[in-house]
């Protein structure tokens, strides 16, 4: 399985920033067969980097997308425009969930319609720090594995990858707020069980798995070498050129 660097600009870059620091990123990696770089722009740039991009050193991903393929939903870009234009799209990512309310029904749904569109959705779960201390995580990450796939088939869950992402370690500067491996080992080893009460479990073994949560050029070693993790999302690092370079590297020397 290939390990999978995912970058997830969020709400930053104008279109103008998106397309030159894509430029500069292709300059600077060469073409990795085992590692696959995915880039989540702001859907304005989509199409334009899409004729940009170079497909062989990576990849494109919308960060969201509307579940129905065209109709009367004002302000939505569904999975249908997007068919052939990106090649993954996050779907449940936490900032949609909590900001935006999504709930498991829509991000079912979503997960569907990318499946649907030849678009590999990457579904993100992860609990609360509340959630957590309360003792809930195997509960809510069982929900939202078992919500969120409930429309995939055996035939497809193939298509689909998946990220860990405790929301107390996103986007955090505190060194106690950092997931450690041990906890990501125990998510990850959660997340498969929970999948092989769905899937065969040859297939569930293929499924990929992601760690996202305040990566950076200094831990990304230590969690792209926990047991069943294959891959990293990367939010605030991802936006300094030389910080996701340095991750790709990284992961290039873990897999070597
Ligand atoms: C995220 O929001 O998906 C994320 C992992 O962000 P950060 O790397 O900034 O914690």
């Amino acid at each position: 399985m290939k390990t999978y660097i995912v970058g997830n600009w969020k709400l930053n870059f104008t279109v103008g920033e998106s397309s030159i620091y894509l430029h500069k990123l292709q300059k600077k990696i060469p073409n990795y067969r085992d590692v696959e770089v995915v880039v989540a722009p702001t859907a304005l740039a989509l199409q334009s980097l899409s004729l940009q991009i170079d497909r062989h050193k990576m990849k494109l991903s919308a960060q969201n997308a509307f579940y129905r393929d065209f109709g009367a939903y004002t302000g939505e870009i569904s999975f249908a425009q997007l068919r052939g234009m990106v090649d993954y799209c996050i779907v449940g990512h936490s900032e949609r969930r909590y900001i935006f309310g999504e709930d498991d029904k829509m991000i079912q749904k979503k997960v569907e319609a990318a499946v649907r569109n030849k678009i590999t959705p990457i579904l993100c779960v992860g609990e609360t720090e509340s959630e957590r201390a309360f003792g809930e995580t195997a509960d809510v990450i069982r929900d939202q594995v078992l919500g969120g796939l409930a429309d995939v088939s055996e035939e497809d869950i193939d298509k689909v990858i998946i990220a860990y992402e405790p929301i107390w370690a996103i986007s955090s500067t505190k060194a106690s707020k950092l997931a450690s491996p041990d906890e990501i080992a125990e998510a990850v080893k959660l997340i498969r069980k929970v999948l092989a009460e769905l899937y065969d479990k040859e297939t569930v073994e293929k499924i990929p798995i992601l760690f996202g949560g305040s990566v950076n050029p200094s831990n990304a070693g230590a969690y792209l070498t926990v047991p069943g993790v294959n891959g990293l999302l990367i939010g605030g690092s991802s936006l300094i050129l030389s910080e996701f370079t340095d991750i790709i590297e990284v992961a290039k020397r873990v897999r070597a």
